[in-house]
């Protein structure tokens, strides 16, 4: 099981800087609830990928003493099951599904090396279509109870949902980001490249699983 935190968005400075080692420590269990129970239990390797290159970086694990099982901390610019960084699935979902580009646009702007495939392209947008209803309805849940003013809670974001869900799941999650830039200051720096970045993160420690 891994939870999902804020490590700022880029891999190269998370592998300088070692940040694995300020992995937040969850309060309790995420498996048996016991509080105060998690010690380190060591790191595991990932060795996610962009367009160019393959970076290796270590992901901190914590060990539950009640239940013995564990919980690793995962930086929000990866994804549970993908191997490419967050950054290049996320941009080829906003040309795709947003932009409507074509996949022969898509592949002369993002895969100069041939790296992704656009079979590994075309999943990545498959699934993050799969799952965009279910996500869209907990974000519009969200800024319902959070921020009734959000200017997605209108009748244009409504329209949206019904033809393209995934179009709208892009949308609503600039104003899911609008709405925490104003309650967490650390979010400042998430331009709009990183709006996914925080659905991610929001969304994966909320109980949504899979995204892409
Ligand atoms: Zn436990």
């Amino acid at each position: 099981m891994a939870i999902v935190a804020d490590f700022g968005p880029d891999a190269q400075e998370y592998i300088i800087k070692s940040k694995q080692e300020d992995a937040p420590r969850p309060e309790e269990c995420p498996h048996c609830g016991v509080k105060g129970c998690l010690i380190g239990h060591g790191y595991y390797w990932r060795k996610p990928r962009d367009q160019l290159r393959v970076y290796r970086l270590e992901v901190k694990r914590w060990q539950c003493k009640a239940c013995k099982r564990t919980v690793s901390v995962l930086p929000n610019f990866l994804l549970r099951s993908r191997h490419y960084l967050l950054e290049v699935i996320a941009a080829i979902l906003a040309l795709r599904l947003e932009n409507l580009a074509s996949w022969a646009v898509i592949l002369a702007r993002n895969a100069p090396e041939r790296y992704p495939a656009l079979r590994t392209i075309q999943r990545w947008c498959s699934s993050f279509w799969e799952q965009a209803s279910r996500w869209l309805k907990a974000v519009q849940e969200w800024l319902a109870r959070q921020d009734s003013r959000s200017g997605w809670l209108d009748a244009q974001g409504e329209a949206l949902q019904s033809s393209n869900p995934a179009q709208a799941l892009l949308a609503a999650s600039e104003h899911l980001l609008a709405w925490a830039k104003t309650e967490w200051t650390e979010l400042a720096n998430y331009g709009l490249d990183k709006r996914v970045h925080f659905l991610w993160l929001w969304g994966a420690n909320g109980g949504l699983s899979r995204l892409v």
